[in-house]
């Protein structure tokens, strides 16, 4: 019988249905200090990006424990309020395409800093900050032009690619910005993809952004924050890599790549993980509604869906998934399923072709590695409410989302 932590998984089935998200606080916590032990002794910031995972009761947990936060919307610069006041002073603002309301929310905030993409975006910020009298902070997010093997999708640190500026570009701009005495050109940022395994591609984009900072030291601007942006990467396969994978490991390489480039910095570091915080410490429990045999094929139809955790039809992504009473490693002799949803796609599946122990109607599922773009992507496609979280501390199971109901996806409609 599986468990999370003092928890177990088919006793959280029954009393809150499924799907249900399953979250371990414990992990989260103990990821959170991998973070803060690998750079100890370096001035820094972790900025949780709020995305991965944006319930309130985790961006709490992690405030209490000193995280920032790395924001792409007004939206969830209201999640940092409501979650925990005193974190917006710790705010760093992303994104491509800021709304005025969104600026205005943040200046009001007094977040820490705003990462601009693009010269329209630092002039709307400028004019932005005239109207509200307040000075912004603010950092370009530079494009190093470093390539980093990962999904195409969350792959971000191209030329080709929609974000930030050519860091060949950046000088030009933070020498205008000083025209404007509402702007304070406080830093430079990188963030250059998701899911990113080898660290290498960290350090070669943190060696461009150190190679800006003192062009821009000497150019008189007064650079105090460096943001080397997340993407730090998981292993989410069942490869004998998976068994080796050494979290405590993986963020020692990556603070050492980081050290080399940037011990001569003299700069505030924020580090904006969200993935690596968060993936491993959550689950997606599901129960079998029908197997199915289709010619050669059989399908495992499960209640959740692609609404509820899109990563696979969107990523090509690979989430192992366990039966949650007996659970044990597929063996030679068990056949290969397709663990699908019922919504009304092709794309709409868990796992193909997938060797697994054999389940049937009612039986509990479990899918690992879900605490990260999981529920934080999950749809009303096929109007199907949303699953329930739960957020568990050692033996105490707290319900922190409730499951929607039908009333709540109809609210906002008018007929
Ligand atoms: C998505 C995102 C992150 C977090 O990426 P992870 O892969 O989850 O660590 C950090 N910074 C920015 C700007 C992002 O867009």
């Amino acid at each position: 019988m599986l468990l999370c932590d003092g928890v177990s998984l088919d006793g959280l089935g029954q009393t809150h249905g499924t799907p249900l998200y399953v979250y371990s606080a414990k992990q989260i916590r103990h990821r959170f200090s991998l973070f803060q032990d690998a750079f100890a002794g370096w001035p820094f910031t972790i900025c949780y990006a709020v995305k991965a995972n944006s319930a309130l009761a985790i961006l709490r947990m992690l405030a209490k424990l000193g995280a920032g936060f790395d924001i792409v919307s007004g939206g969830e610069l209201e999640r940092v309020r409501r979650a925990n006041k005193t974190a917006l002073k710790r705010v760093v603002f992303s994104g491509v395409g800021k709304q005025v309301w969104e600026i205005d929310a943040a200046l009001k905030a007094q977040i820490l800093m705003f990462n601009v993409e693009s010269e329209a975006e630092l002039a709307l910020l400028a004019e932005r900050a005239e109207v509200m009298g307040v000075r912004a902070r603010f950092a370009l997010r530079v494009n190093p032009d470093v390539f980093a093997d990962t999904h195409p999708y969350i792959s971000t640190g191209l030329r080709e690619h929609k974000f930030g500026i050519d860091i060949g570009l950046a000088r030009g701009i933070y020498r205008k910005s000083k025209k404007s005495k509402w702007l304070d050109a406080a830093g430079v940022s990188v963030h250059i993809g998701s899911q990113i395994r080898a660290v290498e591609p960290f350090a070669a984009a943190l060696a461009r952004v150190a190679g800006l900072v003192g062009e821009l030291r000497r150019d008189g601007h007064n650079i105090r924050y460096v943001d080397a942006g997340g993407g730090l990467g998981i292993d989410y396969s069942d490869s004998p890599a998976h068994s080796t994978f050494d979290p405590a490991r993986k963020v020692k390489d990556y603070a050492a790549a980081l050290r080399k480039v940037s011990a001569s910095l003299d700069a505030h570091l924020l580090l904006e993980p969200g993935r690596f915080l968060v993936a491993q410490a959550g689950a997606l429990l599901m129960r079998v509604l029908v197997v199915k045999k289709n010619g050669t094929k059989t399908f495992v139809i499960t209640d959740a869906a692609m609404n509820d955790l899109i990563r696979p039809a969107l990523y090509q992504a690979h989430h192992e998934i366990l039966p949650v009473v007996q659970p044990r490693r597929p063996g030679a002799a068990d056949t290969a399923v397709d663990v699908v949803g019922p919504v009304c796609e092709s794309g709409d599946f868990f796992a193909r072709d997938r060797a697994m122990p054999k389940v049937k109607a009612g039986d509990l599922v479990v899918l690992l590695d879900a605490g990260a773009y999981g529920m934080s992507q999950a749809s009303n496609y096929n109007t199907r409410p949303r699953a329930a979280e739960v957020l568990v501390d050692g033996t105490v199971a707290k319900l922190i989302r409730r499951r929607e109901t039908l009333k709540d996806l109809f609210a906002p409609e008018i007929p």
